[in-house]
C-alpha cells in the first residue's frame, strides 16, 4: 500500500508515519515529488491493520497496491526515474544509445567499434566478455580479458561501458572495469544472480527472458531493487512466439505498458529482437517513435566474420546512417540524442 500525504506535507508528518511503519518492522519508501510526498510501504501490510493511518496529520489518502512488484511500481514512484551510467543519463528527455560488439573479441576489434560508434552517436558501448549461448560449443567469450578491454575502450573514448553477466564471478570482476552490468534474457529470472546484481552497486540493465509476462520481469527488477539498488533500466529483446520470419517477435507494445506500470526507463534492442541486419533500422525508429528511452544495437567492424551474432550486427556505416535518419524522429519526440 502506499500513503499520499496532502500538498506540501510538513516533515514532521512525514516522519510519524515512516515511524508507524518502521516500528511494525516494515521498510518505508520515500517518494517525493514536487507537490506531492508518497510513502509506499514494503513489506507485510497486514502488520498495519491496527493502525488507522488515514486521521495521521497531513495524510491525503491510503491505495492499496495489488500489483506483487512494489519499489518498480509507479504508483510508488510516480515521477519518471532517471538513471546515471557514468555521465550519461538514461531517462527523461534523452533518447540514449548503447553499441557495440555482440562479443568482445580482441582489443582491436573493440577499440575500432568504441571510436566508431561515438562518432555516430552512441552514448555507452556494450560488448559481451561473458556469452550465454545456446550451443556449448559457440565461442564463450574473453571473461575478464575482455572486461580489461572495455575498460581500456572507456579510457579511450570516454563512453561508460556496459557488460553482460552470467555468475556471481563475473559479477566481482566487472565491478572492477565496467560502468553498468547487464543481466540476459536468459538470466531474468535467475533470481540469485538478480540479488547479486542488486548488491552489486552498479546500475543494471536488465533483459526481458525469453518467454517472461510483463509482470514476470517487473518482479524480476523488484529483485535487484529490494537489495536496494535503484538503478534499473529494462531492455525489451523481443520474446519468443510462433513466428519464425525474425529470431524473436519485438514486443514493441512493451514501451507504453512499462511506461504505464514503472517509472523504470526502457530501451529497445532490435538487433536481438529480430536477429536480421536489415529489420534492425526501421525498428529503431519505431522504438523511438513509441517512446523507448533508449536503443542497444550490436555493431562488428566486419560482420561476416563476428564470433558471434554476425547476421544482426551492423557496419559502422549502417550503424552510422541509422543515428543520422533517427535524429529527427528523436527531435519530434522532444528528445536529444
Ligand atoms: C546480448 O546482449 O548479447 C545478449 C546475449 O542478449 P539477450 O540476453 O537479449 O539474448
Ligand atoms: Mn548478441
Amino acid at each position: 500500500m502506499i500513503i499520499v500525504m496532502k500538498p506540501k506535507a510538513k516533515e514532521q508528518s512525514i516522519q510519524n508515519i515512516i515511524n508507524v511503519i518502521e516500528a511494525k518492522g516494515l521498510n518505508a519508501h520515500l517518494s517525493k515529488g514536487k507537490e506531492i510526498t508518497i510513502i509506499g510501504v514494503v513489506g507485510d501490510k497486514a502488520l498495519l491493520q491496527d493502525q488507522n493511518l488515514e486521521i495521521y496529520e497531513d495524510v491525503d489518502k491510503i491505495v492499496s497496491v495489488t500489483e506483487s512488484y512494489k519499489l518498480a511500481n509507479k504508483k510508488f514512484h510516480p515521477e519518471p526515474t532517471q538513471i546515471k551510467v557514468g555521465d550519461v543519463i538514461i531517462g527523461g528527455n534523452n533518447l540514449v544509445i548503447m553499441s557495440g560488439p555482440c562479443a568482445v573479441e580482441s582489443e582491436e576489434q573493440l577499440l575500432q567499434t568504441a571510436h566508431a560508434i561515438k562518432k555516430a552517436g552512441a552514448q555507452i558501448l556494450r560488448g559481451g566478455a561473458y556469452k550465454p549461448r545456446t550451443s556449448p560449443y559457440s565461442f564463450q567469450g574473453l571473461e575478464e580479458e575482455g572486461l580489461r578491454y572495455m575498460k581500456k575502450a572507456r579510457e579511450e573514448t570516454g563512453l561508460p561501458v556496459i557488460c553482460e553477466v552470467t555468475s556471481l564471478d563475473a559479477i566481482e570482476a566487472a565491478v572492477k572495469y565496467v560502468d553498468m552490468i547487464q543481466i540476459g534474457a536468459r538470466n531474468m529470472q535467475n533470481f540469485f544472480l538478480l540479488k547479486e546484481a542488486g548488491k552489486s552497486g552498479l546500475p543494471v540493465l536488465l533483459k526481458r527472458g525469453l518467454s517472461a509476462t510483463i509482470e514476470e520481469w517487473l518482479n524480476a527488477a523488484e529483485y535487484i531493487l529490494a537489495e536496494g539498488n535503484p538503478n534499473v533500466v529494462l531492455c525489451e529483446r523481443g520474446i519468443r512466439t510462433f513466428e519464425t520470419a525474425t529470431r524473436n517477435t519485438l514486443d514493441i507494445s512493451a514501451v507504453p505498458v512499462i511506461k504505464e506500470k514503472s517509472h523504470l526507463p526502457i530501451i529497445i534492442d532490435p538487433s536481438h529482437a529480430t536477429g536480421v541486419r536489415t529489420y534492425i533500422k526501421p525498428l529503431a525508429k519505431a522504438a523511438v517513435a513509441v517512446g523507448a528511452d533508449g536503443l542497444m544495437i550490436e555493431t562488428h567492424p566486419n560482420p561476416s566474420c563476428a564470433l558471434s551474432d554476425g547476421p544482426q550486427s551492423l557496419t559502422f556505416k549502417q550503424f552510422e546512417e541509422l543515428t543520422e535518419e533517427i535524429r529527427p524522429l528523436v527531435a519530434y519526440m522532444g528528445k536529444r540524442l
